[in-house]
């Protein structure tokens, strides 16, 4: 049985490969199905290494087992247990004791208005009310270039205590501080009724505008005054309440919500040493924002980063965005409590396979003594996380080469031990005639890209060139050079199509995804924001693979009369599948936007706003947000440049890329492309043509 949490780039190695990604993407807390082997921890069957026994380990006499890894003999007392059979295989051990213990910290800057504190408690309401329960604690503290921290028990009135910095906070009395922290079961309202009693950012009305003409009053209207942000010093306030809730037992842990409008007055060093602390006290931190002003991304995420944290960010705080992320969190993440084990990810392989490089939300872990194995400890346990593992698989010299994943947690007293193990054949190119051949049809054109594009991202983060333009070239250049690398190989083996670009069937999705990950937010120009590059890079860095493949290339869906039997199927993201009879959206990660056809009706656009709310809002993390906008408008345009400008290509090649265009009659057929103008910007076939042509 293979596991669907686990996806390598090939089902086979081959020694000549060496400049393609091998590795795999990795979900460790994803749910299981129902059908994997559930064992209790003392039916382990473990080598002395600390390998798990593997379903290929069992020898022919089935009275012992080799060792996958470190090749010892075991003695096997029963041939027909799970870890023979299965190649997942999950251990529980220990109490599961409910939890009612952790504090939430809600930090809330004061530039934000008055309306987008109003979202903002509106949100927390819907939240709340979702969560049952699951809250112990409830503080609240808003920062401009002071602290305020509020007095949440008391109801009735709002009460707040300003604090110059976090050192004079630190010197008040102890009973001042715990009146800070109020239980969530009775002083919920009381704390709603403070976020609705804030005042918000202060209208800037100058003299000036009073005076001035129509417009610039108009402009001043939205003008708001801009307080500086001591976020540091409310963060280490925060952390100090989240430590001070009277929980019951040693264990505990704070979510601390930071709720902004834009970037603080601090440095990254400051912020990422908070991080830091935040995790040794088994707190998280999260960073949701809206508003138009800049967020400085990159300091966010050191802030964020030691605790898996995740940087949000809405076009508002309005419950259908903010309000489901923030219930998506609180309820479906948790975090290593206070003096428990952390989660950890072991992961092992056999001799000759060494573990390169690992991407995601984990970071290498100091005290381990579990032999041979890479030990990673995982920074929160998050069922929509993946890590991706990088393996140099040049020097595997045996048949098969083995991996072996163990994902060790512990959640609210119950531990739980995954083991996922995986087996791969190895080839010899040099020697074996069509080895190559062979490789490149095992390839996994998703996993592949996928690796390659997290990798040209990281580069482009991490770049020293003068420009962020600078940077996203010489990573674009990375992306399309794997593309490039695979025609090759591909050219050098096919003799059947004189080299020409007919590729083999596994890797017919790869050129779309790295032309659309080089053309697109990621590495492209598609969006001017350096803030939303940013993060969407961020979502895409944890991103399992096929929400990587959302984020990397945009997918449509249509309502096209011809195709459709649900109300939104996909179809190629072509712009001649944009068809004035339909409605089309195109999912593009955080933004879901809907295309009216100019004939389009609508009633249909009120069933796709429901059918994308009930079958994409709901279910994302963060919440993506839908915007609805008409052929020909200027918000149209986002649409259009998001798409395969295939009106450029031939005939045959429209048809071969959207077959649907072959159910239209000529006329409708000319109709469609006669609304595109011809662009300088490649169509997928022609950056292909191009790329094939230059290498
Ligand atoms: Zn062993």
């Amino acid at each position: 049985m293979e596991a669907t949490h686990l996806r390598f780039s090939s089902s086979l190695l081959c020694n000549g490969s060496g400049s393609l990604p091998s590795g795999c993407v990795f979900k460790p807390f994803e749910a299981l199905p129902i059908e994997y082997p559930q064992l209790s921890d003392a039916e382990q069957v473990k080598c002395e290494c600390g390998a798990y026994a593997t379903p290929w380990a069992l020898e022919s006499t089935r009275t012992s087992w080799m060792c996958s890894f470190c090749g010892a003999s075991n003695a096997c007392h029963s041939s027909a247990h799970s870890q023979f059979l299965n190649n997942c295989v999950q251990f529980t051990g220990g109490q599961r004791v409910p939890s009612r213990g952790s504090s939430l910290v809600f930090v809330l800057d004061n530039n934000l208005t008055k309306a987008q504190l109003n979202d903002i408690s509106a949100s927390i309401r819907a939240a709340f009310s979702a969560l049952n329960d699951e809250i112990g604690w409830l503080s609240l503290i808003t920062f401009s270039n002071v602290v305020t921290v509020y007095r949440c028990s008391l109801s009735g009135v709002a009460s707040g205590d300003v604090f110059p910095d976090a050192s004079s906070f630190m010197s008040a009395s102890d009973h001042t501080k715990h009146a800070y922290v109020a239980p969530a079961a009775s002083s919920r309202e009381a704390f709603l009724s403070i976020m609705g009693a804030l005042r918000g950012a202060r209208r800037k009305l100058s003299v000036e505008a009073l005076e001035g003409t129509r417009r610039a009053r108009r402009r001043e209207q939205f003008a708001f005054e801009r307080r500086p942000r001591c976020l540091g010093a409310a963060i280490r306030i925060a952390l100090q309440l989240a430590k001070d809730a009277p929980i019951n037992g040693a264990a505990s842990s704070g979510r601390i919500m930071v709720c902004t409008t834009g970037s603080p007055e601090s440095t990254t060093a400051e912020l990422s040493a908070l991080g830091a602390t935040a995790r040794c006290q088994g707190a998280g931190l999260d960073v949701f924002a809206a508003g138009l002003e800049p967020l400085d991304l990159p300091m966010m995420e050191a802030l964020v980063g030691p605790t898996g944290g995740y940087v949000v960010q809405h076009q508002s705080f309005a419950a259908s965005e903010f309000g489901l992320s923030l219930a998506t969190c609180l309820s479906e993440q948790h975090l290593p409590r206070c003096g428990a084990p952390v989660s950890t990810l072991e992961v092992r392989s056999s001799a000759g396979v060494e573990m390169k490089q690992l991407v995601g939300p984990a970071e290498a872990h100091q005290a381990s003594s579990t032999g041979e194995a890479a030990v990673f400890e995982l920074l929160r346990w998050d069922p929509r996380a993946a890590v991706s593992l990088y393996f140099d698989v040049s020097s595997a010299k045996e048949q098969h080469a083995s991996f072996q994943l163990v994902v060790k947690s512990c959640v609210d007293g119950e531990t739980v031990q995954r083991v996922f193990s995986h087996r791969i054949g190895v080839r010899e190119a040099t020697y074996e005639d069509g080895a190559e051949a062979a490789f490149l049809a095992s390839l996994d054109a998703e996993v592949l890209a996928v690796l390659a594009v997290k990798q040209a991202v990281l580069a482009a983060n991490d770049s020293t060139a003068e420009t962020f333009e600078a940077a996203r070239a010489q990573a674009r250049d990375y992306a399309e050079g794997t593309l490039c690398t695979v025609l090759k190989h591909h050219r050098l083996t096919s003799q059947t199509n004189g080299g020409g670009l007919l590729l083999p069937e596994a890797l017919a999705a790869l050129p779309r995804l790295l032309y659309f990950a080089a053309r697109g937010p990621l590495l492209g120009d598609a969006y001017k924001s350096v803030d939303e590059v940013r993060g969407l890079r961020h979502a895409f860095l944890r991103a399992g693979t096929d929400e990587s493949i959302t984020i990397m290339a945009p997918a449509l869906l249509s309502t096209q009369r011809h195709v459709a039997q649900d109300l939104l199927t996909p179809v190629t993201a072509d712009t001649l599948a944009l068809w004035s009879d339909a409605h089309c959206c195109c999912d593009t990660w955080s933004r879901l936007f809907l295309w009216r056809g100019s004939d389009a009706s609508d009633a249909d656009e009120e069933a796709c706003v429901e059918f994308l709310n009930e079958n994409i809002v709901q279910r994302r993390f963060p919440a993506p947000t839908i915007v609805v906008c008409t052929e020909g408008s200027s918000m149209a345009r986002f649409v259009v440049s998001r798409l395969n400008p295939s009106h450029n290509d031939s005939a045959e090649e429209q048809l071969a890329s959207l077959p649907a265009l072959a159910l239209m009659s000529n006329e409708e057929r000319e109709a469609v492309k006669a609304k595109w103008l011809w662009t300088d910007v490649p169509s997928l076939k022609q950056w292909l043509r191009r790329l094939a042509g230059g290498r």
